[in-house]
């Protein structure tokens, strides 16, 4: 049987596909699964989603999949979305630190950005040549309304796309946290934010952004070249690593007056982010003395705030100047 609705454009294989770029733990797996049931059981096409990540459950990239076409087409294909329609980048850090993800961006592309910072400056980072750009701030709203920001994100992916009908997604995100009917208001409330918040602008190409041909991003490390059995032939190699994108909108924040250097905080940070220096403490004893914390490596879990037994950390919506003023790097690690 046809679809009724119809897809607003398809490659050549009469796929509409979408690539969403995450970091564990922002909810870009689920989301592609709420979409991909809206499109299917909602709208009535068919379609598929997968993800592929690490196994880390959060601080490592994700990367998911979502493709539809008519009902009446079989999907033969699970290979990675290369030249999406739609592109959804989790976190604004995640092109900031130069990841590759808006390989594959055409003037068919429209591409979705979690962020703080205004369109223009986005469309600049990305160097979007045309197509559609869209800014929403999904963490900001997300901490609002108590959701998580991958509800926000499927709002502004339902707007964008001009084919998701609100309700099927909806249904869709009622479906998913129906064990958790609490959270459901303030999701829905965050989703139709998203809808409505997002800012969103077509370009055409311009001289400032001549028009490239899309490159096909080449891993640096894939079948054909990895080390035999997959080992690790450059050990240290997470010191250099940001966990900015992991965190979704709160971060611990440390007051020295308060602290007794008993390092509870120090033994439940899983990504070892407290500075310490021998000094002396506030009673005038000697010894390992909390500086404070290394923002770089902090993914926002907020077990440091749980174990320390004084009001030393406490949780705090997050604030980039904040962040940037209150680092505190470790040894050797003092350039930002
Ligand atoms: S929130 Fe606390 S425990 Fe979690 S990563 Fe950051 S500093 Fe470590
Ligand atoms: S747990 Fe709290 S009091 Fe103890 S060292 Fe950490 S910040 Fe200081």
């Amino acid at each position: 049987m046809a679809t009724k609705e119809k897809l607003p454009k398809t490659h050549d294989n009469g796929f509409y596909e979408i690539r969403m770029e995450s970091i564990g733990g922002l909810g870009a797996n689920v989301a592609g699964k709420i979409f991909a049931e809206a499109g299917v059981l909602g709208m009535g096409f068919n379609g598929v989603t997968f993800s592929s990540y690490g196994a880390e459950k959060k601080g490592s990239p994700v990367k998911t999949f979502v493709r539809f076409c008519d009902a009446r087409q079989a999907i033969r294909i699970a290979a990675p979305v290369e030249f999406p329609h739609l592109l959804v980048v989790f976190h604004d850090t995640l092109i900031a630190t130069g990841m590759a993800v808006t390989h594959g961006v055409t003037h068919e592309t429209t591409v979705i950005v979690n962020t703080r910072h205004p369109l223009a400056q986005v469309r600049e980072q990305v160097g979007l040549c045309g197509g559609g750009l869209g800014v929403v701030d999904a963490i900001g709203i997300a901490v609002e309304e108590k959701s998580r920001p991958n509800t926000v994100l499927l709002g502004a992916m339902t707007r964008a796309s001009g084919f998701m009908d609100p309700d099927a997604v909806r249904k869709a995100i009622a479906t998913e946290l129906g064990k958790y009917p609490k959270m459901l208001k303030g999701n829905l409330r965050a989703f139709d934010r998203g809808y409505r918040e997002l800012e969103l602008e077509e370009f055409a190409c311009g001289l400032e952004h001549p028009p490239e041909p899309p490159p096909r991003y080449v891993s640096p490390l894939g079948y054909e070249n990895a080390p035999m059995g997959g080992a690790v032939v450059n050990p240290g190699n997470t010191a250099f690593r940001d966990l900015t994108p992991s965190r979704i909108g709160y971060i611990p924040h440390f007051f020295p007056e308060e602290c007794i250097n008993d390092g509870h905080c120090e033994y439940t940070c899983p990504d070892y982010c407290f500075v310490w220096e021998p000094g002396v403490d506030r009673k005038g004893k000697k010894g390992m003395v909390n500086k404070g914390i290394d923002y770089r490596y902090c993914k926002g879990c907020l077990r440091c705030v749980e174990a320390c037994p004084t009001t030393a950390l406490r949780t705090a919506v997050e604030d980039e100047e904040y962040v940037k003023e209150h680092t505190v790097p470790q040894l050797g690690r003092e350039e930002w």
